[in-house]
């Protein structure tokens, strides 16, 4: 659902605190690792927590109630509470963080801003004739031949294999000794880097010889469903002061901090929910009329105050549409199969930032 290869290098995505035996009787859902979210947990028997920020991030000498982390990681083992964290993972899936931003301001057409790559490797396996479809079939099974919305997606092309056994083979075709040639499939499919030992595996299951010929490609090509920010294009174009309405609106942050930029009219939009400011460049380089992220310092909003409408709506703002997505996505995955297995999930919601106006 969302891989955590996906996550950046250096994040901290998965369980971080836990018994992976545990049987889960109810989730929460929330954006941090808080104490109020563990209490909150505890009130309604959850036992588990879903965040999209990691507990443990930052490396940690002790575990003590002296700190935010430790006491909370006390308080979680106490109470058998399992944390789980989907962070930069959570906000590289399409319909993660910046799908749902996306979605709720109404913009359509969208692609990744930055998509992911070096995700991706070309397996081509040369496969008897026979039992092209066998393997075919298993290698798609484990996840290979995905691409965009498509699934099942493969290239055979004919050929000719030769082969000569020598002692202490046991060919599937041919005898030992004898220079022998096939027919065969030169068989290949997409695959992302994080699935091809399953796929390789299920390959080698179904797959008669002995000795399999067979590559691994990394490809330079971008991911279509993983990567980081959003951008599309509005319904129809609205004036700057009008986007500012809209989007203060539809977020419901108490106050927005923007560039005027130079366009009297906003149609191009990026987003990128969270401390997005490193893909300020990509946005205007794809013609963004406006981008909405947050934590934007006052240099970025300087060097960009004429390339296009910069607006900071806040990281939790920006961020917290995913909860409802996510936990719809748990939902669907954990669906059970008699009603006393049933999973309830809550979201808890708790903005630290308050805005003061007037
Ligand atoms: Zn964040």
């Amino acid at each position: 659902m969302v891989p955590p290869a996906i996550a950046w290098k250096g994040d901290n995505v998965g369980l971080h605190l836990g018994n992976r035996s545990d049987t889960i009787k109810h989730i929460v859902v929330a954006l941090d690792p808080t104490l109020e979210a563990a209490q909150f947990a505890k009130k309604r028997n959850a036992n588990l927590i879903v965040t999209h920020h990691p507990l443990f991030f930052h490396p940690i000498k002790n575990i003590t109630d002296s700190s935010p982390v430790g006491a909370l990681s006390l308080y979680l083992a106490q109470h058998k509470i399992n944390l789980y964290s989907a962070h930069t993972n959570l906000d590289s899936v399409r319909w993660g963080v910046n799908g749902a931003l996306a979605e709720r301001l109404g913009v359509t057409n969208v692609s990744i801003l930055s998509p992911l790559s070096d995700s991706m490797v070309k397996i081509t396996v040369f496969v008897p004739r026979t039992h092209t479809e066998r393997v075919a079939a298993a290698m798609h099974d484990a996840g290979a031949g995905m691409f965009a919305h498509y699934d099942h997606c493969s290239f055979r092309s004919s050929g000719t294999g030769t082969f000569r056994a020598g002692s202490g083979a046991t060919p599937y075709l041919g005898t030992v000794g004898a220079l022998e040639s096939a027919d065969e499939h030169r068989l290949e499919m997409p695959c992302e880097v994080w699935k091809t030992g399953e796929v390789l595996a299920a390959m080698r299951k179904t797959h008669p010889y002995e000795e399999i010929a067979y590559d691994i490609y990394p490809l330079s090509n971008s991911h279509a469903e993983f990567g980081l920010g959003a951008i599309g294009d509005l319904r129809k174009p609205v004036s700057v002061k009008d986007f500012l309405r809209f989007v203060q609106k539809k977020l419901g942050t108490g106050a927005l901090r923007y560039t005027a930029g130079t366009k009297k009219n906003i149609r191009r939009v990026a987003v990128c929910g969270g401390s997005g400011s490193e893909l300020i460049g990509e946005a205007i380089r794809q013609k963004a009329d406006a981008m909405i992220t947050a934590d934007i310092k006052y240099h970025a909003f300087r060097d960009n105050e004429h390339a296009m409408t910069l607006i900071d709506a806040g990281h939790y703002e920006t961020e917290r549409l995913v909860l409802p997505v996510l936990a719809r996505r748990i939902r669907s995955i954990v669906a059970p199969r008699t009603r006393s297995q049933r999973i309830s999930i809550t979201l808890y919601e708790n903005n630290p930032v308050h805005y003061h106006a007037g």
